[in-house]
C-alpha cells in the first residue's frame, strides 16, 4: 500500500478520535502502528478499527463488538489477562493428563496470525476446533512456560469460529531465516541448512502410528533442533530448504517442526559446506535475549563461585542434591559423592551461571574428587577460588534459560588465561632444550 493511501487512512482513524484525542496519540504513532498491521498483511478496515478502538474511538460495530481489541501473536507477553485474537489454527492434538490422581483430557497445539504463531493449552475436554479453521478467542490468558510465551485457553474463554477469508492462507507466507534467528513465534518460516543428525522414531497420534522423525539441523549462523511429522527421506548431511515449518522452543532451543504442508527441497550440498558449522560463539547478551542457544561457545570471567560448589552428596534415586542424607522426593537415602563447581560467568555483555559437573571441574582445577576429600571444606573452597575466581574460561555446550535466569550446561570448558609466572618457566625450559 502506498504511503498516499495510507496517509487518507490515518486521517480516517484521527477524525474517528477527535473527541477524545488524547494529546499523547501522535499522527507518527498511529502511521507505526498501522504500518505493523500492514505489513503483516491485515486488511485495512479492520486495522482502523483495531486502532480507533485502542485509543478509545466508537467504532461501527463488527464482529469484534464483544472483544475490546485484537492482539497481534507477536507482541503477547506472559502474563496478560482477557487475550482477544483472530486466529488459525495450525495444530491441535489431544492429551491425557493426570491431575491429583485422575486422568483428564486436554488439548494443545499451535494457533497463528499475521505476525506469528504461540503455542496453547485448552484445559477443557471439549475442544470443537480443527487444523485449518480460523477462529476468535476471547477471554484467554498468557503464561510463561519453560522460557516461551504460552497461550491458555481456560474456563472463560470463548472461541468462535468464523470466515476462513478472515486470515487468507496468503497471510502465512514462510519468511526466509537464519538459524540463528529462528524462535518460537516468528511464524512459518523458509530455512536452508544441514542435517547434521537424524533419529527415527515412532508414536501414537489419534490410534494410529506414526514415525517421526528428529535431530539437529544448521547453517553457518548456529544450530537448532528439528521435528518432521512426515517421512521427507530426510539423510544425514543433506543439504536442505525447508519451507513453511514452525518454530517452537523449548527452554529457549529453537525447534523447527514441519509436516506433510512444507515443502522440503535437496539442494546441492556444496551451498553450507560443512567446514563453515562451527561452534559458534556467542556474546551473553545475545543467548539471554534468545534466552538458550543449542551448541555455542562462551568466553567470559568467572566473577562468582556459588554455595554448592565442592564435594556433595546425591540422591541415588533422582540424583537431586542432598543434605545429611535426605532427599525432599526420596526422604532418607544412602547419598553418593559427586563433585561440582557451580559459577557465573560475565563477558562484560552479560552473565550465566553453569554447574561444571565432576569430570569437567576436575579439569580445570588439576584435582580430583578424591584428593579434595583429603582437605576440610574450606580449604576445598579456597582451592577452588584460587584457581578459577577472576579468570577467564572457555565453556561450549547449551544454553536454557527459563523464568530463572539462563545457565550454561557445558560439555567442554577450558580456562584460556595462565599463570604469568608458570608460563615464562615453561618458555625457559623450552629455550634450554633448544640450545
Ligand atoms: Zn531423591
Amino acid at each position: 500500500m502506498g504511503k498516499d493511501n495510507l496517509s487518507s487512512h490515518i486521517d480516517d482513524i484521527i477524525n474517528a478520535l477527535s473527541d477524545d484525542l488524547d494529546e499523547e496519540i501522535s499522527r507518527e504513532n498511529i502511521e507505526k502502528e498501522l504500518n505493523k498491521f500492514m505489513e503483516y498483511g491485515v486488511p485495512i478496515d479492520q486495522a482502523k478499527q483495531t486502532l480507533i478502538k485502542k485509543y478509545g474511538g466508537q467504532t461501527a460495530p463488527t464482529s469484534y463488538e464483544q472483544s475490546s481489541e485484537r492482539k497481534l501473536i507477536s507482541d503477547l507477553q506472559p502474563n496478560e489477562r482477557s487475550v482477544n485474537l483472530l486466529c488459525r489454527v495450525i495444530s491441535v492434538n489431544p492429551k491425557e493428563i493426570t491431575v491429583k490422581g485422575e486422568i483428564r483430557k486436554i488439548f494443545y497445539g499451535i494457533l497463528g496470525d499475521e505476525s506469528g504463531t504461540i503455542s496453547f493449552t485448552a484445559w477443557s475436554s471439549e475442544l470443537d476446533i480443527e487444523k485449518g479453521d480460523v477462529v476468535e478467542i476471547s477471554n484467554a490468558y498468557t503464561r510463561e512456560w519453560q522460557g516461551s510465551v504460552q497461550l491458555n485457553l481456560g474456563d472463560r474463554v470463548s472461541i468462535k469460529k468464523t470466515d476462513k477469508e478472515k486470515l487468507p492462507e496468503s497471510a502465512f507466507e514462510p519468511r526466509k531465516m537464519k538459524v540463528i534467528d529462528l524462535r518460537s513465534g516468528v511464524g512459518a518460516v523458509d530455512v536452508t541448512a544441514r542435517i547434521l543428525e537424524i533419529n527415527e522414531r515412532t508414536t501414537e497420534v489419534d490410534g494410529e502410528t506414526k514415525k517421526v522423525f528428529s535431530g539437529i539441523l544448521a547453517d553457518e549462523t548456529g544450530k537448532a533442533q528439528y521435528t518432521s511429522w512426515h517421512d521427507f527421506k530426510i539423510k544425514e548431511d543433506d543439504v536442505l530448504q525447508i519451507t513453511g515449518g514452525y518454530v517452537k522452543s523449548w527452554k529457549g532451543i529453537p525447534q523447527l517442526t514441519f509436516d506433510e504442508k512444507a515443502t522440503v527441497k535437496k539442494l546441492d550440498k556444496k551451498k553450507i559446506p560443512k567446514k563453515d558449522l562451527q561452534i559458534n560463539k556467542m556474546p551473553l547478551y545475545k543467548i539471554i535475549e534468545k534466552r538458550g542457544a543449542l551448541d555455542i561457545e562462551v568466553e567470559g570471567t568467572v566473577i562468582e563461585i556459588r554455595q554448592g560448589s565442592g564435594i556433595i552428596e546425591r540422591c541415588p534415586e533422582c540424583n537431586r542434591a542432598i543434605i545429611n542424607n535426605e532427599c525432599s522426593i526420596h526422604g532418607k537415602v544412602e547419598g553418593k559423592q559427586d563433585f561440582r563447581v557451580k559459577l557465573v560467568l560475565d563477558d562484560g555483555t552479560g552473565s550465566v551461571t553453569s554447574s561444571l559437573n565432576k569430570e569437567l571441574s576436575e579439569n580445570l582445577l588439576g584435582k580430583t574428587l578424591e584428593e579434595y576429600k583429603k582437605m576440610d571444606e574450606l580449604t576445598m573452597i579456597e582451592d577452588i577460588n584460587k584457581k578459577l575466581f577472576a579468570h577467564r574460561i572457555i565453556l561450549q555446550g547449551n544454553a536454557l534459560g527459563d523464568e530463572f535466569g539462563t545457565s550454561l550446561i557445558a560439555k567442554n570448558a577450558k580456562i584460556i588465561d595462565f599463570d604469568i609466572e608458570d608460563e615464562a618457566d615453561n618458555l625457559y625450559q623450552e629455550l634450554e632444550e633448544l640450545l
